[in-house]
């Protein structure tokens, strides 16, 4: 078992999904975590359910909240360690009925909010010159999806994320990976129509889609000192989907 006891971890959109699960893989290996969802009472809901520490409100949209949340946190606990930048949004839409508001909305949240967040870790992480952070990229930001042009180019951009700011802070100790998780389980694909839902399961050759632990396990391997020579990578977490 992965052992980050004595490490600080935030984890963005952690109420419910991939979030709550990974909130929940880092504190059972130990770690002091702080999860994030847009209402304070859902995250301290989620904070109690997962053994976090605690559960905080924030707009990964706001960046002089994000900015603040971060350094609150690094302060309280005296440092930070581990960063999963997870909050995200999905709406599909076929080209000629994307809104201007869609565009909006996924970009400030997929990608700045990804953005904001991965600032404001570095700037915790740099003055220890160690860390490791996850951001949530998908298997369709590396490979397209019909009706979800906007949310592709937001995940490309996120995976983009994590290979530059490796690039940028490998120096400084601060390991930035990504996940691209397939479709998993959450109430993000819960609108999915049976048939998708089959027809996903029958094109993965593990023949079903995936849960949200799943996602976390490979989370809470990236950010331990078991992957430590890893960074900058997009790990596809989808029962090999993308074959
Ligand atoms: P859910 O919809 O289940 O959860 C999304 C989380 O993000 C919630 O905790 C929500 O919190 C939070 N959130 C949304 N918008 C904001 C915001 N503006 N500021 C702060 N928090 C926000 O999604 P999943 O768990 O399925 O997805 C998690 C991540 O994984 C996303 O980035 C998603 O794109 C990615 N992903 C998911 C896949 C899947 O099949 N499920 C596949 C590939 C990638 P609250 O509503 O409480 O504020």
């Amino acid at each position: 078992m992965t052992d980050l006891s004595g490490r600080v971890a935030l984890v963005t959109g952690g109420t419910r999904g991939i979030g709550l699960a990974t909130a929940r893989a880092l504190a059972e290996a130990g770690a002091t975590v702080v999860l994030t969802g847009r209402d304070e009472a859902r995250a301290k809901e989620a904070a109690s359910a997962a053994g976090a520490a605690a559960g905080l409100a924030l707009d990964v949209t706001d960046a002089k909240a994000v900015s603040s949340l971060v350094r609150s946190v690094a302060k309280e606990h005296g440092k930070l360690d581990i960063v999963v930048a997870n909050a995200g949004i999905m709406e599909d839409a076929l080209l000629g009925m994307i809104r201007e508001e869609l565009v909006d909305m996924t970009l400030s949240t997929n990608v700045a909010g990804t953005l904001h967040t991965v600032q404001a870790a570095a700037r915790a992480m740099l003055r220890k010159k160690s860390g490791a952070i996850v951001v949530l990229a998908s298997i369709v930001g590396e490979y397209g999806s019909a009706g979800q042009t906007v949310y592709a180019a937001s995940k490309a951009a996120v995976a983009n994320i994590a290979r530059s700011a490796a690039k940028e802070l490998g120096r400084s100790g601060i390991r930035v990976n990504a996940v691209a998780p397939g479709v998993i389980e959450t109430d993000l694909t819960a609108g999915l129509s049976e048939d998708a839902k089959a027809e996903n399961s029958s094109r993965t050759p593990l023949g079903r889609l995936g849960r949200p632990e799943e996602v976390a396990n490979a989370i809470r391997f990236l950010v331990s000192d078991e992957a430590s020579f890893i960074t900058g990578q997009v790990l596809g977490i989808d029962g090999g989907l993308v074959l």
